[in-house]
């Protein structure tokens, strides 16, 4: 994995675990539809995906795959698995992947 693409999936991981905390919180509100922050691998960017928790829960049912704003995907590091108006879902690919299935069983309780 060369230096980029480290610094690309650190990001995205980053941003997986506050939405995991994010997740948590809404669930205790009881909402029914929310937002989370973009999973992209752009450091600087902090804008929030308008996903329902069924969608966020659907996204993170798959460790590789990842809720990001369209024209956010960085397609050397991932490729677009679904795409929607308001949000694509992106799959990690080579390097990447591995470092994100190792993160989804830090993240994950069991
Ligand atoms: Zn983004």
């Amino acid at each position: 994995m060369t230096k980029r693409e480290e610094q690309v999936v650190r990001n995205e991981l980053f941003f997986r675990g506050v939405n995991e905390r994010l997740q948590r919180l809404e669930r205790s509100f009881e909402k029914h539809e929310t937002a989370f922050v973009c999973e992209c691998g752009n450091r600087r960017c902090t804008r929030l995906v308008p996903l329902s928790l069924d969608e966020y829960r659907h996204v993170r049912a798959n460790s590789q795959h990842f809720a990001i704003l369209p024209g956010h995907e960085d397609v050397t590091v991932e490729s677009v698995v679904q795409r929607g108006a308001r949000f694509l879902v992106v799959a990690k690919t080579g390097a990447a992947a591995v470092a994100a299935e190792a993160d989804n069983l830090r993240l994950s309780p069991h």
